[in-house]
């Protein structure tokens, strides 16, 4: 079998998913498989050497892909993948992985399996556990001809970086493939993250809808003060404006990595898993045992997190030694 897998990079870098990717595609290839993967940017020469986890990069590098527009990346992989002829085209299920994978399956006629959280490598294929409904459903498939399979972020092991073996690193001159692109990025407006930036915070308080309302907030505000940690919240918090969007953890938020999370009524979507699950500690608190971020967390209440946070509060606030 032959694997292409699609990497993201940022300013030059390679991104997590793109070395999970890499791993996973490891993985299941047997003796004789090759991995080979692709790298789109406008720096990440010096990445795309890095990536010694593949049998071949084909790095495609131009000033005008430092952020591709799905158009672009799109057309590179289309033309990988004419003269590669991968069996299983590995793509994260991330922003830009959403809009091009459907681009290539539409126009190359492949089918896709999304929210892959497992791959293994059995006789008649590839075997594919995907994670669906937010989590609640493992939906497995088996994938024996040509495909896309799209992977969580988060859900496997990074491969090393290690330097591409020599010879193995191709440069594919993407210009030719850039003419008449009906889309132009303009810019990008960041988040002003001077005030505040959850990605490098220690401590993190995550509240979900599971908080109720935004006056209940107060509780577990009262907990991250105690603790010394930043409050954050899921999609749902900061899309009923509970907490503003710098606050977000997950997919379309900001990913971080604290030494400890603990999430508050977070019932552990892979959009939010996406953006915590690397963290060194996760502490959840959730009514429902079957909540899928107990199965990112280190330790966990099936109790009432109003219960649990107002006993905490009541115990940091004692003095010491009381
Ligand atoms: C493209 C895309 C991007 C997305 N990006 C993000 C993202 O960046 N971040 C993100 O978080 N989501 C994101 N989502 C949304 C994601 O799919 C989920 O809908 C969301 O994470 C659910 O948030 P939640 O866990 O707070 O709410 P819910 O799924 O409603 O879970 C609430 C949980 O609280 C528990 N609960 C209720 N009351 C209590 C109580 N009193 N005590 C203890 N537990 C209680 C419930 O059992 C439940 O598990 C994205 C979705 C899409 C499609």
């Amino acid at each position: 079998m032959k694997f292409l897998v699609c990497t993201e990079t940022r300013s030059g870098k390679i991104e997590a998913i793109s070395l999970e990717m890499l791993a996973a595609a490891r993985t299941i290839a047997a003796p004789g498989d090759e991995v080979v993967a692709l790298v789109v940017g406008d720096s990440a020469t010096d990445a795309a050497a890095r990536l010694g986890a593949a049998d071949r990069v084909i790095a495609a590098i131009a000033p005008a892909l430092s952020v591709p527009t799905a158009e672009a990346y799109a057309r590179i992989a289309r033309d990988v993948m004419a003269t590669e002829a991968p069996d299983l085209i590995v793509m994260p299920y991330s922003a830009t992985g959403l809009d091009v994978a459907p681009e290539l399956a539409a126009r190359c006629e492949l089918p896709i399996v999304a929210y892959v959280v497992r791959l293994d490598r059995g006789d008649d294929g590839v075997a594919a556990t995907s994670q669906i409904y937010g989590g609640k459903v493992m939906a497995k498939t088996r994938i024996t001809g040509p495909a896309i399979a799209m992977l969580n972020p988060g859900s496997f092991p990074e491969a090393a970086a290690s330097q591409v073996a020599a010879g193995a690193l191709a440069s594919l001159d993407p210009t030719p493939l850039l003419s008449n692109l009906r889309v132009e990025l303009l810019g990008e407006d960041q988040p002003d993250l001077a005030e505040i930036d959850i990605a490098t915070a220690e401590r993190i308080v995550c509240v979900g809808r599971g908080i109720g309302d935004e006056g209940s907030i107060e509780i577990a505000r009262e907990l991250a003060g105690l603790l010394g940690a930043e409050i954050a919240g899921s999609r749902p918090v900061v899309d009923n404006g509970w907490l503003p969007k710098l606050r977000q953890v997950g997919k379309s938020g900001r990913k971080v990595k604290p030494r400890l999370y603990l999430a508050l009524g977070v019932s552990g979507a892979p959009e939010h898993l996406e953006g915590m699950s690397r963290s060194d500690l996760i502490i959840a608190v959730n009514t429902d045992p079957k909540a899928p971020i107990f199965g990112v967390a280190h330790y966990g209440a099936t109790c009432d997190l109003f219960d649990l946070v107002a006993a905490l509060n009541d115990r940091l606030r004692a003095p010491a030694g009381s």
